[in-house]
């Protein structure tokens, strides 16, 4: 089992800005990285600082946020024990198999935290790298605020994700259907190690590298489990229950990746690549914002069978290492990953308990939600404030309260919530904590960065995330960050690869 070296090794320490690199993962095999230098830009501006992530990571949010300091964001200055590398790693991409890696973001380090947490430190859009293919390793603007807005919103909501530290700009135009600005975000992620990564060394056929990737991984994310009779079956079934209950908390929120390939899937259970995702207006399980996602591949409501289909490719590449014996090992990854439907099942239904105030359990509770979806189908109520209403009495959604099915399905919850110890106070506050008030609504996150990409003015993106910072606070003089989108306004469309 690899060494990941603690804090006890010292690493360079700046002493004003507060880095304390090191890079673990670039001591594992060749064949998992390769040296990319961040490629300078012409002229490095701050456009977003996430001042509190800096303060937790240990960095200095004050003299990181000069204007100097962009240098460092842009990656036209490399930061003390930095050590620029691209990640290889293949990937299923709507289920065909890929040679992927970095094409256009370049991992610094990680940094080591006051408390003794380790973070990747990613620069993303920061230039070519020898996994470019025909990309120009480029990010705009535009996508970049798209993944700080959302990322942080996501961390809010409460759910694992990589987090967003910096946005700046670069000075330069990156082209796509039009000229656009270039901007870097920087990304924080507990690692970047990725299902596609264990497909990479699995499509090797080289053991000892799969070996080397599993050992790391183990002893970066699960180090308990170096102790398991099989520490790669006890990995295998930690990342299971992990994406079990993440892509749970993604369906209790409305969020909809919209590009689950495999190599948008991390296995240390976070959130990652925020390219075409959205979050549902109205409830439909088909919903699919993605432009080329024709088939509804990433739809809403496949999320949960996508992500156990991920990990059987998860479970594939590891088979060398499970077991000697082949039908066994196929037998011990069979059981992990089929043990996905009911671990999401667990974390799905005591989340849509606590959405409906629901403190104990009774056989008829999933009957109940779905009863409820059901109904929000039918009338395409809006997700997000559907549930909120329910924590507010009277109900007030016109919509549904006129269709009798529903009210009659109103009286089965009130008599439900009557059956249980809990005072109907105490249910309405854990509902208040399970329901968003506010989520990064399609529109307002359109607006948000219309108003920064066309007019450069960022005071629009950070009163949505002030908003956003605090989804469950349902501040009155903030309704407008409720509204639904405005009747007849076109299907909310997303675009991957930006
Ligand atoms: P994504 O859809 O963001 O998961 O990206 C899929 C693959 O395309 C990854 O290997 C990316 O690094 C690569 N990629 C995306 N955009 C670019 C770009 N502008 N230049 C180079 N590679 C890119
Ligand atoms: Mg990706």
């Amino acid at each position: 089992m690899p060494n990941i070296p603690t804090t006890q090794n010292t690493p360079d320490v700046a002493p004003t800005d507060g880095w304390r690199l090191e890079h673990t993962y670039a001591r594992l095999p060749q064949l998992f990285h390769a040296p990319a230098q961040p490629v300078p830009v012409s002229r490095p501006g701050w456009v977003m600082w996430n001042r509190t992530l800096a303060d937790s990571l240990g960095l200095n949010p004050d003299s990181l946020a000069q204007p100097a300091a962009a240098a460092i964001f842009a990656g036209n200055a490399l930061p003390t024990g930095s050590e620029p590398i691209a990640q290889a790693y293949a990937g299923h991409q709507y289920g065909h198999f890929t040679a992927l890696g970095d094409g256009r973001a370049i991992l610094l380090g990680e940094q080591i935290t006051p408390s003794g947490e380790r973070f990747d430190i990613q620069l993303k859009g920061a230039g070519a790298t020898p996994f470019s293919r025909r990309g120009d390793g480029r990010a705009a603007l535009g996508p970049m605020l798209r993944e700080y807005i959302i990322s942080e919103a996501m961390h809010a909501l409460g759910i694992a994700t990589t987090r967003s530290l910096a946005v700046v700009t670069t000075g330069d135009t990156v082209y796509r259907q039009q000229p656009l600005a270039g901007a870097v975000l920087t990304r924080v992620a507990a690692s970047h190690i990725r299902v596609g990564t264990f497909e990479w060394a699995a499509a090797r056929g080289d053991k000892n590298s799969l070996r080397a990737l599993a050992d790391y991984t183990l002893a970066r994310h699960d180090p308990l489990l170096a102790e398991a009779d099989n520490p790669y079956a006890a990995f295998l079934e930690a990342v299971v229950q992990r994406q079990a209950a993440l892509v749970a908390q993604w369906m209790h929120v409305g969020f909809v990746h919209g590009v689950m390939n495999t190599d948008n899937m991390a296995v240390c259970g976070e959130t990652i690549d925020y390219g075409p995702c959205a979050f549902l207006d109205a409830y439909d399980p088909a919903t699919v914002f993605s432009s080329i996602d024709q088939h509804g591949r990433y739809a809403y409501g496949n999320q949960p069978h996508i992500a156990q289909w991920n990990l059987a490719r998860l479970a594939e590449s590891l088979l060398p290492l499970l077991h000697d014996d082949q039908p066994l090992a196929v037998q011990q990854a069979t059981d992990a990953v089929g043990g996905f439907r009911q671990h999401f099942q667990h974390h799905w239904l005591k989340g849509m308990r606590s959405k409906l105030g629901l403190g104990n359990e009774e056989t008829a509770d999933a009957a109940l939600v779905d009863d409820l979806l059901g109904l929000m189908h039918t009338h395409r109520a809006d997700f997000t404030n559907t549930f909120r209403n329910l924590c507010a009495e009277p109900f007030a959604d016109s919509l549904l309260l006129a269709d009798p099915a529903f009210r009659l399905w109103h009286e089965r919850w009130r008599a439900r919530l009557g059956r249980q110890t809990e005072s109907l106070d105490a249910s309405k506050r854990r509902m208040l904590s399970h329901n968003p008030a506010f989520i990064p609504r399609n529109h307002k996150v359109e607006e948000s960065l219309a108003a920064a990409v066309n007019d450069l003015d960022f005071t629009v993106v950070q009163r949505l995330l002030d908003v956003l910072a605090n989804p469950y606070d349902g501040r009155s003089d903030r309704c407008e960050y409720q509204e639904p989108p405005p009747p007849g306004a076109c299907p909310y469309e997303t675009f991957c690869g930006t």
